[in-house]
């Protein structure tokens, strides 16, 4: 048995365990009861108490139950807090808790850094590690809610990596975190933000309707996005509106936009009425984030006043916006520079 090598046991969907268990000789209501525990956050399979003696100990031959350990962590006086998280081959992502009025969030990670390239992100300074397993996604959210013994009811899938460059990993992670049997939770509790890859948009509006969608807009035109986001060379700007056009027919729901405001690159009220004439009558929403400046970056965060009078410009050509309130700004806030700052 030594051979084999140990799969992750929170990979798998209860029929797949259903398989598994059936494989072993066992009774298949057996795989909801493990489902559970895993939901549950059990770190052992000893501790799956209702589970015969013998299926634990063929469980623990042939796999491990894949919780990160948290390697370093940040706690901010506004309570939020950020981890580095480590996996047992090394792999190392960051997670963010946050409390908000309406409940407590977590921000996950699709992959360890990411090959999008965008000039303002620490994620993607040291390029792609690798993407993470859904079971991978899944066990931030099993990790930071034993760390911070709190309920977690929104997910965000924002920290690092593009979540559509690893749609496989994505959609599971989806499934897994919705089952019934498990974490149980609602699809409109998850959020997803992609840098706007095109074909990936298409598949989830049809995937997962329910699941809201982010899109990183970060420029008005085709010319400055393309100086700070390399995807947009790929895919163009109208092509890209196109597709959340057809996201927001196809689905009903309206697409979060969200805006960096980069002080002397896209902050002009120029930018804000090219903005504001490109989203007006739409379904959608803005959500300007004050740049987190990232170490080994040039850029800028925008001053407020910009940032206010960008917001009003918006807002008087009938666009729905937000300031994102900027939590944890006493600790690493920006994604990716946890692991970079070792
Ligand atoms: N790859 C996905 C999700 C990861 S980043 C995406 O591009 O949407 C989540 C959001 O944070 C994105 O909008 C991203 O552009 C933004 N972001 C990255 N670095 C930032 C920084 N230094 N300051 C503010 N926002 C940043």
């Amino acid at each position: 048995m030594n051979s084999i090598e140990k799969q992750n046991i929170l990979n798998y969907l209860p029929e797949e365990l259903e398989a598994i268990i059936s494989e072993l000789g066992e009774k298949k209501f057996r795989a909801s009861q493990i489902f559970g525990w895993l939901a549950k956050g059990v770190s052992c399979f000893d501790d799956m108490k209702n589970i015969p003696a013998a299926l634990r100990a063929d469980l623990e031959e042939r796999y491990y139950i894949g919780i990160p350990e948290a390697v370093r962590r940040q706690e901010s006086k506004d309570g939020t807090v950020k981890c580095l998280f480590e996996f047992a081959d090394g792999t190392q992502v960051e997670s963010v808790f946050m409390k908000y009025e309406y409940g407590n969030s977590i921000c996950i990670s699709s992959q360890s850094g990411c090959r999008m390239g965008c000039t303002f992100c620490a994620s993607t300074l040291d390029g792609l590690d690798r993407s993470l397993t859904g079971g991978e996604m899944l066990a931030q959210v099993l990790a930071m809610r034993k760390l911070t013994g709190e309920d977690i009811g929104h997910v965000v899938v924002m920290g690092m990596g593009e979540p559509f460059d690893n749609y496989d990993g994505l959609s599971k992670f989806i499934r897994l975190i919705h089952e019934k049997k498990g974490y149980d939770l609602g699809l409109r509790n998850i959020t997803v933000s992609t840098c706007g890859l095109i074909p990936k948009i298409r598949e989830f509006a049809v995937d997962f309707p329910q699941v809201n969608l982010a899109v990183s807009l970060h420029a008005p035109n085709q010319k400055l996005r393309e100086q700070t986001m390399p995807v947009a060379g790929k895919y163009g700007y109208d092509d890209l509106m196109q597709a959340c056009r057809e996201y927001t027919e196809l689905t009903g729901r309206r697409i979060t936009f969200e805006y960096a405001v980069i002080d002397g690159v896209n902050d002009s009220a120029a930018c804000a009425k090219e903005l504001a004439s490109r989203l007006k009558g739409w379904l959608s929403h803005v959500n300007l984030i004050p740049l987190n400046e990232v170490r080994g970056r040039e850029y800028k965060t925008a001053n407020g006043k910009s940032v206010a009078a960008f917001k009003k410009i918006l807002e008087s050509n009938g666009v729905a916006v937000t300031v994102r309130r900027t939590l944890g700004s006493d600790i690493d806030a920006a994604c990716g520079q946890l692991r970079r700052n070792r």
